[in-house]
This record gives C-alpha cells, structure tokens and sequence, in this order.
C-alpha cells in the first residue's frame, strides 16, 4: 500500500509565479516537490524544495512514475505553453490529485481548466494589476511624516469598514502594536480618544507605528 504524503505540495513549472510559490512553501517549512521540464530550472530549485524533478508533465507515465497521485495538492504554473498546461491538469485530474490549481493565461484558458475540472484557476499578472490599480488610487493614506526608516506617524481616512469601531474592539496595540493619537472629525481634532469612543467613516485617524504593521492595520481594518 502507497503511503499519502499529508501536505505535500508539487510545483509544476518554475517560472517566476511557480518557482515564487515553490520558494514560499519551502520557507514555510512544507514538503514541496519542484517540477520542470527544464534541467536548468530543476537544478535552480533543487535547493528552494524538498525534491527537484525533470520531467514532461504532459507525459502521463512520467508524473505516474513519481506517484504524483500521493500528493495532496498540485501547482500547475505553465503559462505560454497553454495546451501543455491543460494536459498537464487533465493527467492530475485523471491521477485522482485532489487539490489541483492552475495558472491561467487567459480566459479561454480558464474556461476549459474548469471544465477539465481544476479546483482553482488563478490569474495572478490580471489580479496583481488589478490590486495595484487600487492603490494608485487609495484615498486612505492623507499625509505621512517619516520618522526614521521604519517609523512613521501617517494619516488615514476611516473607511465605512472601520465605522463604529472603538479603540476597545479594534485592539490596536494588542494586534498590530501601532498607537492612535488623534481622531479628526472634519475641523475638531481628539487628541485622547476615549476606548469605547466610536469611529465614524470619514474621520481621520492619526497612528504612530512601524511601516510594516502600519499597512497591515491599513490592509485589514479600512
Ligand atoms: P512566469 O510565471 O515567469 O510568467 P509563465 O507563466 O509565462 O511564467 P512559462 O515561462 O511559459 O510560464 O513556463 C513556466 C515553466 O514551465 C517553465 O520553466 C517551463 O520550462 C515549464 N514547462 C513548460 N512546459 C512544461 C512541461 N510540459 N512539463 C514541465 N514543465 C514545463
Ligand atoms: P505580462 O504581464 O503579460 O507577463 P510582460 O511583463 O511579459 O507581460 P511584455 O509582454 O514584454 O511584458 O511587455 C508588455 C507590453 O509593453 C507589451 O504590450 C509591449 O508592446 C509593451 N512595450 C514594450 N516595450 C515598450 C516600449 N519601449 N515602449 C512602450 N511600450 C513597450
Ligand atoms: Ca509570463
């Protein structure tokens, strides 16, 4: 009897979205399987996963010969080669992998990834572009002052997200360790904002903290 890998993760196809995912999987400590058809590739990733193997996924006996059924989720990250990509996921499907998901190139390309039944189909050039349009435009960061590298004191404008909000429920320094100076509300500023005190959409929070979790308060909360 073949043993089941729990959590084990193959990456078909080492671009830089697949060999990004295989890196991510390997720092976080999974069993990650690296897949290419190119040697070169392969060799480049023997040391960001857990295994590195040539091989052409199209090839049914090939991905069987690996037992690329034991494993429960797979990445097929094929993009130029669509047809490649599409036989490669009809083989995993057919190989009974239960978590396939697949890198689209296009919509054509999504269409028939869901009828060959991928479980997920990602476009991550198409929603990468998507979200950076998004913060071109973001109208929540009003005005910021560097204090150092990694500290600033930024003004953000309350989304109806974070409308009703208190200090109390939002945890600020528990959750992301950053302070809260002031509320403005239009002309009148608070500079001692009272726990169970109410944030209303539209008010301006002013917040001290480090960059980083500074845009992780942003990300989440507004
Ligand atoms: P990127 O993420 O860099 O934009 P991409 O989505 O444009 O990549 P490609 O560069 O076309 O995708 O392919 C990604 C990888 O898939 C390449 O390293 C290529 O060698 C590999 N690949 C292509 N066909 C096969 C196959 N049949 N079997 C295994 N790997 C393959
Ligand atoms: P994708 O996001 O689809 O992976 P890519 O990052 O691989 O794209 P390219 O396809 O090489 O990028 O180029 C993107 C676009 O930039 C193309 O439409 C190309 O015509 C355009 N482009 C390339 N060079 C120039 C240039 N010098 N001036 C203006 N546009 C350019
Ligand atoms: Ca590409």
């Amino acid at each position: 009897k073949k043993t089941r890998h729990k959590n084990q993760y193959a990456v078909i196809g080492l671009g830089r979205f697949g060999g990004s995912v295989c890196r991510e999987l390997h720092n976080m400590g999974h069993e990650v399987m690296a897949i290419d058809i190119d040697q070169d590739k392969v060799d480049q990733y023997s040391r960001f996963s857990t295994h590195a193997v040539q091989l052409d996924s199209t090839d049914e006996r090939q991905l069987h010969g690996i037992g690329i059924r034991n494993f429960e989720h797979v990445v097929v990250a094929i993009g130029d080669n669509i047809q490649a990509s599409i036989l490669t996921t009809l083989v995993l499907k057919d190989e009974g992998v239960s978590q396939v998901w697949v890198k689209a190139q296009n919509m054509y390309h999504q269409k028939v990834l869901d009828k060959i039944g991928a479980d997920v189909v990602v476009h991550p050039e198409f929603d990468m572009g998507k979200r950076i349009a998004h913060n071109i435009v973001s109208d929540k960061v009003i005005d910021y002052i560097d204090l150092s590298d990694d500290y600033s004191i930024i003004e953000l404008r309350a989304s109806d997200k974070i409308d009703g909000e208190t200090l109390m429920s939002l945890q600020l320094r528990a959750k992301y360790g950053i302070t809260l100076l002031a509320i403005k509300d239009g002309e009148a500023m608070n500079i001692s904002p009272k726990p169970d005190e109410p944030i209303r959409t539209g008010n301006i929070l002013l917040v001290i903290g480090h960059n980083n979790d500074l845009e992780r308060f942003e990300d989440t909360e507004l």
